[in-house]
């Protein structure tokens, strides 16, 4: 409650704490074991209590955990060396969060247009897409709930349906001031959205023929989650800038955007900048998350047992009424129903699973990226009953 809380209330907590967690277990303070089917939103890229993130993070912490981007931190260097490798883009900036990563990305795009003499530079953002809580990303984001109340917001964004080439087109044809196209691959909190192949492709198309900048928010979505490092390398195209954050750290705070091409070298000192972006502790955490899911084969893994989840709540659910649709990419999943389903995440809870509802109707699953086929098939068997009841259940008459 509010009254004696000493905590602002800004979430709608559920009432169980967890205590520790082992794997793709976790575990509350009355000692009740739970499937984690969320990772923390996204965040827990190696599950919990992983024996290389922990000792690589320990040995880190007795060595040094944070001294300033006034001096050189090699780790800071390997790790951006190693996103550049993956992403095959050419620079980075490391901050602690998504939504510090969306907003170095808008300033970037707003600087890259002053430097082509455009000076109200605007960006195409989409409905329903989820940027994160500053002003800026809040105003990026297409979502009224996360708006209301904080007017004015943050102008120069210029919103379309996403998938809507011809929306996009007709932009490019009347507005001369866009700059950039700000998109997730997928949509996460807007509902497991993927933005279509052929969308991506024609975005790259649209802004390599007008010269604006392609930046694909991969906070959530990214770091492997969907079975390639970068959710938008389904559609084999690249992103001029990307945004990350989540499962980069499994867990310690971080978040970078890498670019390529001039909006790389956008950037000049006194422009941007971080007190604990980068430090060395969450520098450990990313090369740590990415060396282990290299060597376990976690890429491949995400795409399998996230493959055969899709294909087997297909079947176990797909047809019943009700269900409207199930889609996803590697372990990003949502079903979605006909209705609201929030109370689901607490009838879940009861029978052992840590999951999420979203856009009000969307089971979300974000399980870790070190889900075996075994944690799969008992997600399928708990879940599948639950949202079966959850159906069968008499309607509230809508009002
Ligand atoms: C979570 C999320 C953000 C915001 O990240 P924070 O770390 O909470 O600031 C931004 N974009 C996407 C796509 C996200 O899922």
């Amino acid at each position: 409650m509010a009254a004696t809380s000493p905590l602002m209330n800004t979430y709608g907590r559920l009432p169980v704490a967890f205590s520790h967690g082992d794997g793709a277990w976790l575990f509350d303070t009355d000692g009740k074991r739970y499937l984690d089917c969320l990772s923390g939103i996204a965040v827990n890229t190696l599950g919990h209590n992983h024996p290389k993130l922990v000792a690589a993070l320990r040995e880190q912490v007795a060595r040094i955990i944070h001294s300033s981007n006034l001096f050189e931190v090699p780790l800071q260097t390997q790790l951006g060396a190693k996103l550049v490798e993956l992403s095959g883009m050419t620079n980075v900036f490391f901050c602690n969060s998504g939504l510090e990563a969306n907003e170095a990305a808008i300033k970037i795009a707003r600087k890259y247009g002053h430097e082509k003499g455009v000076a109200m530079p605007e960006i195409v953002v989409f409905d329903k897409a989820f940027h994160g809580r500053s002003l800026a990303t809040l105003s990026a984001t297409g979502n009224a709930k996360v708006q209301k109340g904080f007017e004015p917001l943050v102008e120069g964004f210029v919103r379309i349906p996403l998938n809507d080439a011809a929306a996009l087109q007709k932009v490019a044809d009347e507005r001369s001031n866009v700059v950039a196209v700000f998109l997730e691959a997928i949509q996460g909190e807007g509902g497991i959205q993927p933005a279509g192949i052929e969308f991506l492709r024609e975005a790259r198309r649209i802004c390599d023929q007008k010269g604006w900048l392609l930046m694909i928010d991969e906070v959530q979505c990214g770091t492997g989650r969907t079975g390639k490092w970068f959710a938008h390398q389904w559609a084999g195209i690249e992103a001029d800038v990307m945004p990350l954050a989540k499962g980069l750290g499994s867990g310690v705070p971080i978040g970078a955007v890498v670019a390529r091409g001039a909006a790389a070298e956008v950037f000049q000192p006194g422009n941007h900048g971080t007190t604990f972006g980068g430090n060395p502790l969450a520098m450990r955490a990313g090369l740590v998350t990415i060396s282990t899911m290299e060597e376990d084969g976690l890429l491949q893994n995400a795409a399998d047992v996230g493959g055969w989840l899709i294909e087997t709540f297909r079947r176990e659910l797909g047809g019943l009424p009700g269900v409207a649709e199930v889609r996803g990419q590697g372990l990003m999943i949502g079903i979605e129903l006909d209705r609201p389903c929030g109370e689901l995440v607490k009838s879940a809870l009861d029978a052992g699973l840590v999951l999420n509802v979203t856009a009000d109707r969307v089971i979300r699953l974000l399980p870790p990226l070190i889900f075996t086929r075994e944690h799969a098939q008992r997600l399928v068997d708990r879940l599948a009953p639950l949202v079966r009841a959850f159906l069968e259940r008499p309607q509230a008459q809508a009002a």
